[in-house]
Parts: C-alpha cells; sequence; structure tokens
C-alpha cells in the first residue's frame, strides 16, 4: 500500500517505522528540525512495540519503582515492579533520543517539506495532499500526525473538541544529589499533581501543574523555581539544581470525536491530546497505531482504519478519563480532599492486588 505520513514527531515516525517493517511503501514529510526536548515515560505496551520494530533504546532509565503520596501527608503509596510481578514498569527517555532511534531506522523515508494542503479520498480519486514544492501525492492512505500543530484537520472538516483545566504545566530538568535508581514520583501538592521522572542517573524530568501566573512567575526566575521545587519535592532526593531552562505549556485536553475521513486518519497528539501528568499521551496513541497497522494487514484502508479505530476508542476513552481525573482530583489544596486522598493511598499501599492493577493500567498490559 501506498502511505503519505504528514509529521515526524515520536507518533508519525514509529508509525512509519511499523508500516515499513509490514511492507507497505511509505513517504513521511515533516520540515522541522529542532524539536523540543521533555521526558517519557515509555509503557511496557510501548517498548514491546519498538522491540518489533527493531528500534534499540539505548538510553534512559528503566522504571522499577513508582512512589505516590500527597505532600506533608504520611499516607503513600509504593508500586513496585517486581512485586507486581514484572522485571520493570517501563522505561523514561529523553523525547529527542527515542526520536533519533527511531529515525535511524526510517531516514530514508523522510522528506524535510510541509504539506499545505490535504483532500480526503473522494469516488473517483485517492486521496491528496499537496507539498510546499509543489508536489501532489496521491497515496492509499494518507496518516496525518501533525501534533494538532497544523490548519490541516480543520481543512478536512474536522472539529476538535476543548476542554482547558485552566492550569499550565512547567517542565524542565534537574540533577539531584541522592538519585534513587529506577523511582518515579507522583506528588500531590496541593497547588497541583507534580511528575518527577528519572532519565539519567541523576538526573529527573519534572511536569508540574499550576495555575498559569504561578508557572509564568517560576519560569522566569529560577531561583524562585529552585526553592519551590525543593519544598515540593520528596527530601529523599537531597539537594537539586537545574539542568535546562524550564518550559510553560498551557494544559487543555483536545481531542476528535472520530478522527478520519476517507482515505485520511489522524493519529497522536493530532487525534487527541490529554493531560500530561499520567505520562500517557505518546503510550495510549501507540495502542491505537498497533491497532492500526495490524488492521492494515489485511483489509482496505478504510475498512481498516474504522475497525482499528472501533477497537482502540474504549482505551482512549479510559486514559483520557483517568488522565484528565488526576489534575481536577487532586488540585486543590483543601484539607479533607488531602486527608481522604492520603488515606486512600494507605489503604491502597497494603493490597498488592490493587497496586498490580494499577501498575498493569500505567503499563498498558490491561486497559
Ligand atoms: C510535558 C509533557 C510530558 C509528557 N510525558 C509523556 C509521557 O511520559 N509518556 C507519554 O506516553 N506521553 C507523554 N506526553 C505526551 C507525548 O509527548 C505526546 O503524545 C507526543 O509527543 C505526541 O507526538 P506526535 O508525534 O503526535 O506530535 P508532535 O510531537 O507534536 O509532532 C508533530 C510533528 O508534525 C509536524 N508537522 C506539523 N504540521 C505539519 C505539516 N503541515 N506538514 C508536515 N509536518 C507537519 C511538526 O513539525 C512535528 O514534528 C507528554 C506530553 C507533554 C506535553
Amino acid at each position: 500500500m501506498e502511505i503519505s505520513i504528514i509529521g515526524g514527531g515520536p507518533i508519525g515516525l514509529i508509525a512509519a517505522r511499523a508500516l515499513v517493517e509490514d511492507g507497505h511503501h511509505v513517504r513521511l514529510f515533516d520540515p522541522s528540525i529542532n524539536k523540543p526536548k521533555m521526558s517519557l515515560a515509555l509503557a511496557e505496551s510501548t517498548l514491546r512495540l519498538l522491540d518489533r520494530i527493531g528500534v534499540e533504546l539505548g538510553a534512559g532509565q528503566d522504571l522499577t519503582e513508582i512512589l505516590v503520596n500527597e505532600k506533608g501527608l504520611p499516607g503513600s503509596m509504593l508500586l513496585h515492579a517486581s512485586e507486581c510481578g514484572y522485571p520493570r514498569f517501563g522505561r523514561v527517555v529523553c523525547s529527542l533520543a527515542l526520536e533519533e532511534a527511531v529515525a535511524l531506522h526510517v531516514s530514508e523515508f523522510i522528506e524535510t517539506v510541509a504539506v499545505e494542503t490535504i483532500r480526503a479520498r473522494s469516488a473517483h480519486s485517492n486521496p491528496s495532499i499537496q507539498l510546499a514544492t509543489g508536489e501532489e501525492v496521491t497515496p492509499d492512505l494518507v496518516i496525518l500526525a501533525d501534533g494538532g500543530r497544523s490548519h490541516l484537520t480543520e481543512s478536512l472538516g474536522l472539529e476538535a473538541q476543548h476542554r482547558p483545566f485552566g492550569r499550565s504545566a512547567i517542565l524542565g530538568r534537574l540533577r539531584v544529589s541522592t538519585p534513587h535508581q529506577g523511582r518515579a514520583y507522583e506528588r500531590f501538592i496541593g497547588t497541583g499533581p507534580l511528575a518527577i521522572l528519572p532519565v539519567e542517573k541523576d538526573v529527573y524530568g519534572f511536569v508540574w501543574s499550576l495555575s498559569p501566573d504561578h508557572a509564568e512567575r517560576l519560569r522566569q526566575s529560577n531561583a524562585d523555581l529552585i526553592e519551590a521545587l525543593k519544598d515540593a519535592m520528596p527530601e529523599e532526593l537531597g539537594s537539586i539544581e537545574l539542568v535546562a531552562d524550564p518550559v510553560v505549556i498551557p494544559l487543555v485536553e483536545r481531542w476528535i470525536d472520530q478522527p478520519y475521513r476517507p482515505g485520511v486518519v489522524l493519529i497522536g497528539n493530532g487525534a487527541q491530546t490529554i493531560h500530561p501528568v499520567a505520562g500517557q499521551g505518546l503510550n495510549l496513541a501507540l495502542r491505537g497505531v498497533m491497532q492500526l497497522t495490524t488492521e492494515l494487514k489485511t483489509t482496505e484502508p478504510d475498512a481498516a482504519v474504522r475497525t482499528a479505530f472501533a477497537h482502540w476508542k474504549p482505551n482512549r476513552d479510559k486514559t483520557r478519563l483517568a488522565s484528565s481525573s488526576l489534575e481536577a482530583l487532586f488540585d486543590r489544596d483543601v484539607f479533607p480532599r488531602k486527608i481522604l486522598t492520603s488515606l486512600g493511598m494507605a489503604v491502597a499501599d497494603q493490597s498488592p492486588w490493587l497496586k498490580t492493577k494499577i501498575a498493569e493500567a500505567g503499563m498498558g498490559i490491561v486497559s
């Protein structure tokens, strides 16, 4: 099958690699060279897919423990991969390292050019896209993986739904004096959830959800950010220093109810952007990519797209809900709520069964 992919972010690249592996003819278009850098927690389902398509991830750290707690209260839940019967929960990597590892295998299919227009399949012709060079391409299937960053979705007549959280995420990297190998932290501070991921031996990525003003104030002053992080972080990590300038992004949930048209399918952030604090956006999107590539092996493109979406949609709905609930549940500094969640974590910590279920959902093993 001839397939054109618009967008060479992690999702477009991984989809390209998987489709080439299955024998399709792929062209991938993306004009950008400078990509943003973030820490990504890859679930086991994602690691299995990368393994299947021959992508080796040397970089990053295996995730073997996740400590969840409410700052200042005793209740906490510690998930150990070994207790849950798994060697690890997943692996944390820098997004650039992931993209480089995948691009190694697909560089010959990547063309550094933007796609300017897109048209769905009609009764008489294949879907078509026009490149900035003027070339028109008419493949059997167009995969739009533009991260929702271009006007192409709207030009197909697809309308995105938005749910703003009224929050921003400040994200960055820090070096700590006493790292705990393989341990990630999900911490509820009162001001909003803070996720801390071990990306290198003593370097952690952090994503902290805050009110937009608060996030912006901290972005403008590294000294204030360090102070705020020292107060919010678990003491066991010791002293900290920033190793990259922080970035602030507004938090919004964005999704398209039915992300396809004849001959065109949307994948990745362009089809759904979810709250990043649970670290599930890429993992969720790749579970959809796996469904799609499986269907495309045996079925014509439009039926494959419809069947793959129908199978994957329940997983998308659950993951979206779970990610946004974390924000809604934990963004208030209200004492009764804090006591209840702290108690809930203490109780959950005593239940290996519950901890295994929580961990398996995060690993993409059950949905
Ligand atoms: C702070 C943060 C932390 C996160 N942490 C995690 C995590 O731990 N685990 C996880 O699973 N997910 C996580 N996510 C989500 C994850 O980062 C995204 O799901 C993923 O990056 C989406 O990739 P994408 O390829 O869909 O889009 P993008 O990375 O946005 O790529 C889109 C590409 O399309 C190109 N493009 C746009 N328009 C055109 C055009 N007209 N022509 C050609 N090319 C075009 C762009 O240049 C870009 O390269 C996180 C997200 C955030 C914000």
